[in-house]
């Protein structure tokens, strides 16, 4: 069988660009090395609840705003319900040492109230940051539909300040610094080395307006399912892609299975982790200094994941995050193998499609580093030995400890528990080594770009353009546009 595009990975970024090219006509095949789609969206089901892993709030889902003109173009806007999370404190961020908490809001003029109301001497600084946050967010292509094209600028910027740079120019306070940077935790590059623009592209999606999903990532993946189905998308889970080939002209002439299928194509969009992306082309291909930045590119931080289920959903999360920290140290400058205590952010299941009194919970994400778990790292899941689960068990124990000292509500409402490691991530979304958003877009880095050197082949997903959820899509919006013509769909977007 031969198609026009193969795209490898089904997870937000693969679904989204199979649909954008199918929508053209083109033939297309999906391919998902997990034996369903989306395993990253669509979550768990452990002791009677369902468990988001990849989807707790999406930014940029009100009306017309940019992940919901997305939703639209793709013809799901109308297939899942969302919910709007508590405008006057989405997150609620709370320190234990000194004790003190801040409910961040959503709307830009309710962000900048709030702060200027907690902050009265800093109220300059926290205009100036809202502004140029604002200003790196829409001079983007895709997000603001009427600004001048270039695309340069949908890359990572990896130049001019860090976050925390930033900050150090605008204020002394130490609490304004904490509350306007533990966004970090939606990207995983912590202040230090963030750069200032990707920052604002992850965070600025959540400051115009905070979803949930009614049934939770399971939806989304629902709603994909079905307008791949409706738009002809031929889909293979369970067998990966284990090799790209060329034709003796250097292009893209087809993908070859684990399973030893052969698909003929003419151009390939990847969206699986870049590091896997090397050993599955011609060394060849690529010249050795973008082999070696393929593969020692540095990842985002990995977690420790705790899953509870609870009688139902806690009242202190419902509608909203807790961002649990020690102090505000361990907040702006983490260190890289977060030996100290580093913040805790907790989310409540999604409220449930039977809209039915359900049993609920929680999922506490614990940031750690992907070597946390390296001693195990030739072990599969399932097969682990005792001293791991030795290991699993103090985790657990140590973050109960830190929610029971930081959240005792909702720690009392605990019936059951399930921990997630560095490892899980790893096997459960086929990374290398469990990163939660991919590579890091880092301060002086080389950054991804959506084409390649070889014709027909071509990069998506969250370590190319942004991480999360919209930044996954938005990455294969840029890179569709690079194959159809980026005027073109920026016009089938606006209409
Ligand atoms: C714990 C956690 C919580 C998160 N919470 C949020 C949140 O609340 N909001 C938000 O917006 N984002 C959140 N994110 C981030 C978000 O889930 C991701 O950034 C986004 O889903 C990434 O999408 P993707 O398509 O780029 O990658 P993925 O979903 O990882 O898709 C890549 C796919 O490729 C597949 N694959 C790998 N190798 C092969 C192969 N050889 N052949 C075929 N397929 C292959 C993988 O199985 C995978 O399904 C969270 C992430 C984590 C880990």
């Amino acid at each position: 069988m031969s198609y026009d595009y193969a795209v490898i990975g089904a997870g937000a970024a693969g679904m989204s660009a199979a649909i954008i090219l199918a929508r053209t006509g083109a033939k297309v095949v999906l391919l998902e090395k997990a034996p369903q789609l989306a395993p990253l969206l669509r979550g768990f089901t452990r002791h009677g609840v369902h468990f988001d892993t990849g989807l707790h709030c999406l930014g940029g889902l009100a009306d017309g705003d940019v992940l919901d003109v997305f939703l639209r173009y793709l013809g799901m806007a109308d297939k899942v319900e969302k919910i709007p999370f508590r405008p006057e404190g989405f997150d609620r961020f709370r320190c234990l040492e000194p004790a003190w908490e801040f409910d961040f809001p959503y709307g830009w003029d309710r962000i900048a109230d709030a702060l200027s109301a907690a902050f009265p001497a800093e109220e300059p600084a926290v205009r100036e940051y809202l502004r140029t946050i604002r200003d790196h967010y829409e001079s983007l292509p895709y997000i603001n539909m009427q600004a001048e094209f270039d695309p340069m600028q949908l890359l990572p910027d990896a130049l001019g300040l860090t976050l925390g740079g930033f900050l150090d120019r605008l204020t002394d306070n130490p609490r304004l610094k904490t509350i306007l940077s533990f966004h970090w935790l939606l990207h995983g590059v912590a202040p230090d080395e963030a750069p200032l623009a990707s920052h604002a592209r992850v965070a600025a999606s959540y400051y115009g307006a905070v979803h949930g999903l009614r049934g939770g990532g399971r939806s989304l993946v629902d709603a994909f399912t079905t307008q791949l189905k409706a738009y002809g998308v031929d889909v293979f889970c369970g067998s990966g892609a284990a090799r790209i080939d060329f034709s003796a002209a250097g292009s893209v002439s087809g993908v070859r299975t684990e399973s030893g299928d052969g698909l003929g194509c003419h151009a390939c969009i990847a969206t699986l982790h870049p590091r896997h992306l090397v050993d599955m082309v011609p060394e060849s291909l690529f010249r050795s200094a973008y082999r070696t930045r393929l593969k020692t590119h540095e990842d985002t931080c990995s977690a420790f994941v705790l899953y509870a289920a609870c009688d139902g959903i806690p009242e202190a999360l419902q509608g909203r995050n807790l961002i649990l920290a020690p102090d505000s140290r361990s907040v702006c400058s983490p260190d890289s193998a977060f030996t100290r205590d580093p913040p805790i952010y907790v989310a409540g299941t999604a409220p449930d499609r039977a809209r039915q009194v359900s049993p609920g919970g929680f999922t506490a994400i614990c940031p750690a580093s992907p070597t946390a778990t390296s001693r195990w790292a030739d072990t599969g899941t399932g097969k682990r030995p005792p001293d791991y689960t030795a290991f699993k068990e103090q985790v657990t124990m140590d973050i109960c400890r830190r929610l029971d000292a930081t959240c005792p509500e909702i720690m009392a409402t605990v019936t059951d528990m399930e921990l997630a490691t560095p490892l899980t991530i790893r096997d459960y979304v086929h990374t290398p080594a469990g990163s939660l958003y991919g590579i890091k877009h880092r301060m002086g880095d080389h950054v991804l770009a959506p084409q390649t050197r070889a014709r027909g082949l071509f990069l998506a997903g969250q370590s190319i353009v942004a991480p999360g959820v919209f930044g996954a899509m938005l990455s294969s919006v840029v890179t569709c546009g690079t194959i159809l013509g980026h005027e073109r769909l920026r016009k089938e977007l606006q209409a």
